[in-house]
């Protein structure tokens, strides 16, 4: 069976094709196809990437109405799909062989718990809830209708939601202290990440090989955006992103939690509207606001290497965030098994992992130095010390695979 992935994010779509058996593989296998496009690098033009066992395969797409970024990115992700069955990327004779198709889609409101079949009212709720997610609900809904244009209408769609995992947070940790009336209005905490969280805790149970319904874990989920989540028997009873993904631990440029206050603050003070807001929250805050240099971190900790203060602050301010967080976690699960690592940071910085956690000596977590650092990038493993009371793992995150066993479950 084959299963095509779609993952859109603000400024990139990625895709891949899985060919499952019957029986699910323990480890995640090698797509048939990968693609991705991307939107940032040069004005009016998308780079468009596919990688398949016969190489890796690029071309720079002019847009034909680069003002119009909605038929430009359709028109741009119909091309990519092409790639499957046209040219020297094809890895199947025509779009029918494609058994169903799975997408991420960021916000699924309280309505969507689950993996979700869609349909034209599947569709609808999407687009409703666009202002809670205004960069990733409409070029999700772009994919979904690009693939109804493509391929056959038989062939089924589902939506795979990064809300969908934290929908079993308890009340007492999903609602605001704000007033009563925010409850019916649907201002409550969603969490996001949640696939990726979904995936780390189902491979941090086989790497422990323990039941998932016995363990209780923290996930780190520290990329461009970072969310933590308190994972009990396999479900989320916490996570730090709330009704949007700006709650929570400092970002790559996202700010995270700041008191509310300093919102007023500026609107009253500077005259600063919504739009502005944002933009300094979302783009201008973060490792990038605070470093003056860069949201990536590789440039913060070169800058620390060079005596930069100022990028050494961005970075103590990021590790005690991380910190805080997971203090808060621990609370909501009463103990913990093991803490794991995933995405860009979370997967690759050594020294993010050994200063987090410096912090929780106290609970018995010793790290092993070497482990920590020599096994980076050698796939998921295992770095606590022996003896250590809690277990630390570095997974690397596939949200993909994720989606395409959600689909296949489905099916
Ligand atoms: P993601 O959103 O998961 O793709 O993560 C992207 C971020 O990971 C980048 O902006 C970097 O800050 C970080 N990153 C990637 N590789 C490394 C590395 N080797 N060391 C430290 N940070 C890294």
């Amino acid at each position: 069976m084959n299963i095509l992935i779609l993952n859109a994010g603000s400024s990139s779509q990625k895709s891949c094709l899985y060919n499952l058996q019957d029986t699910l593989p323990q480890n995640p296998p090698e797509p048939l196809w990968e693609a991705a496009i991307d939107w940032t690098h040069t004005e009016g033009v998308a780079e468009l990437t596919v990688k398949t066992k016969a190489g890796l395969w690029q071309e720079a797409i002019a847009l034909q109405h680069p003002s119009d970024l909605t038929q430009s990115s359709r028109a741009v992700t119909g091309k990519m799909l092409q790639t499957l069955w046209q040219g020297s990327t094809s890895v199947i004779q025509q779009p029918s062989e494609i058994d169903a198709v799975g997408h991420r889609v960021v916000h699924g409101g309280q309505r969507y718990q689950t993996t979700t079949r869609i349909d034209p009212s599947v569709k609808v709720e999407i687009q409703r809830l666009i202002p809670l997610a205004p960069a990733h609900n409409p070029a999700n809904l772009e994919g979904i209708e690009t693939v109804e244009q493509l391929l056959s209408q038989d062939v089924p769609q589902f939506a795979i939601f990064d809300t969908a995992f934290h929908s079993t947070i308890p009340e007492p940790a999903a609602i605001y202290p704000g007033p009563y009336a925010w409850v019916a209005q649907g201002i409550r905490r969603y969490g996001f990440h949640g696939t990726s969280h979904q995936y780390c805790a189902e491979r941090a149970a086989q790497l422990l090989n323990q039941d998932l319904a016995d363990l209780k874990l923290i996930t780190c989920h520290l990329g461009n955006g970072c969310s933590l989540a308190a994972i009990h028997q396999g479900k989320s009873v916490d996570t730090t992103m709330g009704f949007t993904p700006m709650e929570g631990l400092m970002m790559g440029s996202r700010s995270g939690s700041v008191d509310p206050g300093i919102l007023l603050y500026l609107m009253r003070q500077q005259g600063l509207g919504a739009d502005e807001l944002e933009q300094l929250l979302n783009k201008q805050s973060g490792l990038k606001g605070l470093s003056g240099l860069s949201n990536d971190l590789r440039t913060v900790r070169a800058a620390i290497a060079q005596g930069n203060t100022q990028a050494q602050l961005a970075y103590e301010v990021y590790i005690h965030r991380i910190r805080s967080g997971i203090g808060a976690m621990l609370a909501s699960l009463g103990g913990l098994d093991a803490l794991v690592f995933t995405a860009g940071v979370g997967e690759n910085s050594a020294a993010v992992r050994s200063q987090v956690c410096a912090g929780f000596a106290f609970l018995g977590l010793a790290l092993d130095a070497e482990r920590n650092t020599a096994m980076a990038g050698s796939g998921d493993v295992a770095i606590a010390a022996p003896g250590s009371r809690v277990q630390v793992l570095v997974i690397h995150t596939q949200e993909d695979w994720q989606i395409a066993k959600a689909c296949w479950a489905a099916l």
